[in-house]
């Protein structure tokens, strides 16, 4: 199945135009409570990511192993996020990456990132 790349649903603020994810009622910077919904496009690169094999609970068991992951997003963001459909030694810190929708081992709709040179 091809991937469906997403823009990043994001919190901006209406008096210092702060952006956020994920979204929140009150800007983390100002604490202004005057906040809006909004996108920026699915681009990022890994700024570090770790395979991991053995879940932080056992809700997550069924999903190992799987990969963690921070990814920077423009205008300023760091996720944290997992890297689907491509193996851990095709990563590195730097790499290029899209958003996807995901949905999680609880069901779930979750934002995840999947390597940019597998998509269109
Ligand atoms: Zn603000």
């Amino acid at each position: 199945m091809e991937p469906h790349f997403v823009p990043i649903p994001v919190g901006r603020c209406s008096a210092c135009d702060n952006v956020w994810y994920p979204q929140a009622a009150v800007c983390p910077r100002c604490l202004c409570e005057e906040t809006r919904g909004d996108t920026v496009p699915g681009h990022g690169t890994i700024y570090s990511f770790s395979e991991v094999h053995r879940g932080a609970s056992s809700r997550f068991a069924t999903a190992t192993p799987y990969v963690l992951a921070l990814v920077d997003v423009p205008p300023g963001l760091r996720i944290l996020t997992n890297i689907v459909g491509a193996s851990p030694e095709r990563l590195s810190i730097g790499c290029p990456v899209h958003a996807v929708a995901g949905v999680n081992v609880e069901g779930e709709a979750v934002l995840w990132f999947t390597l940019a040179e597998d998509g269109p």
